[in-house]
């Protein structure tokens, strides 16, 4: 019998590159989706087989990280055998602006999901998808033992799932594992995040459709790995026999100029002629830097980075370089899901 997974935030940059790795690897893939009124499954569209295909593996199904009783009933009927809550209102910035709302979803929603594993009984793996944001004010370099002073309303949500995490470990001896993943991009990042941003504007301005883009904090230091090796890192951190708790990071960091200069470099352009600052992205508080000692996942999960910063950088722009031609040929041709 192939092996069962459940996927909250499938429509998302992980869900989607989870998603691949898994059926890569025989599983059937089930996943949650929102309703929204647009297309959300766009993430999605690399993978071939339409569920009314007999040899489709990948299953969507309605349902809300708000709605209880929307996970009950989806374990109770899809008895999977590991469950990733990849699911968040995962914006720092726009944390501030509905701050109740991302802790009903990226914290209550972790909480539900896990009550939900308990009380349907399902023998499961849980993964929580951790955030090194949960180390906001702490210097680097931060690991498994570095205490969480988080500075954000998301990064509060994250701390409260991932100790729920460890409380449903200890109190009912759930098989639940945190991943504290550090920053990871890739073509499928969400636009606003500050990596794609700059990867977009880069191709928008080459191809004289942008002029100017404003950012905010350009002094931040982040540690960007690339998304397809971090899921990796999740579905690894449910191989062991007894749970954990893994930083997964790729060890350098660098400023939001540094990606600057890489990204506008790649394509011969100086970025200080088009950044321009935007006090509205400015956060009301800053995580100054973040950079991840990533030793356990290496030594216990066998898990390495592999793509170095310029190249993670290359690949955005890139890709977006590409997507914008096909966006203007009309290549682009969407599945429904
Ligand atoms: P995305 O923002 O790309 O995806 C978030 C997913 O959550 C989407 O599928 C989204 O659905 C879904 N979602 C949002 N609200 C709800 C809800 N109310 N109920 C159910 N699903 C919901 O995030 P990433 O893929 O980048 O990240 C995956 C997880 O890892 C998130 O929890 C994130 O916070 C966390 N994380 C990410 C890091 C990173 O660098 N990428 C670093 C550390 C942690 P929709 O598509 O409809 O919006
Ligand atoms: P985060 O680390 O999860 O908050 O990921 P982001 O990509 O949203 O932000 C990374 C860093 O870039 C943060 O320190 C932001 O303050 C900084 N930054 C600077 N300008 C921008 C911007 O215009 N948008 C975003 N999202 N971040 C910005």
């Amino acid at each position: 019998m192939p092996r069962v997974a459940f996927i909250t935030g499938i429509t998302g940059q992980d869900g989607s590159y989870l998603s691949e790795l898994l059926l890569d690897k025989g599983y059937v893939v089930h996943g949650l989706k929102r309703r929204s009124s647009t297309f959300n499954t766009e993430r999605l569209d690399q993978i071939d087989l339409h569920p009314r295909d007999p040899d489709a593996r990948l299953f969507l199904h309605y349902g809300d990280l708000a709605d209880a009783s929307s996970l009950a009933g989806l374990l109770r009927d899809i008895q999977p055998d590991e469950v990733y809550n990849l699911g968040a209102q995962s914006h720092v910035r726009v944390s501030f602006d509905i701050a109740a709302y991302t802790a009903d979803i990226t914290g209550m929603g972790a909480l539900r999901l896990l009550e939900a594993v308990r009380r349907s009984g399902v023998d499961c793996r849980v993964y929580q998808a951790s955030s090194s944001e949960m180390f906001g004010a702490s210097p680097p370099p931060q690991r498994e033992g570095t205490p969480f002073h988080p500075r954000s309303p998301y990064a509060c949500a994250k701390a409260f799932a991932y100790w729920a995490g460890v409380n449903y470990r200890e109190a009912w001896g759930m098989y639940v594992s945190n991943g504290i993943l550090f920053n990871h991009e890739s073509p499928r990042r969400g636009e606003s995040f500050v990596t794609r941003k700059i990867s977009r504007a880069v191709a928008r301005i080459q191809a004289g459709v942008q002029d100017v883009l404003y950012l905010g904090n350009l002094d931040a230091v982040r540690d960007w790995g690339y998304a397809p090796e971090y899921v990796e890192a999740m579905w690894l951190s449910l191989r062991p026999d007894q749970p954990g708790d893994y930083v997964v990071a790729s060890g350098t960091g660098h400023t939001v100029r540094d990606f600057l200069a890489a990204a506008f470099g790649h394509a011969g352009l100086d970025w200080r002629a088009y950044v321009r600052i935007d006090p509205t992205y400015v956060r009301p508080a800053e995580v100054n830097a973040l950079i991840g000692d990533a030793s356990k996942a290496r030594e216990q999960l066998g898990w390495a980075p592999k793509t170095e910063f310029v190249d993670l950088v290359r690949i955005m722009v890139d890709a977006d370089r590409q997507l914008l031609d096909d966006e203007r040929r009309g290549r682009l041709i969407r599945r429904d899901r």
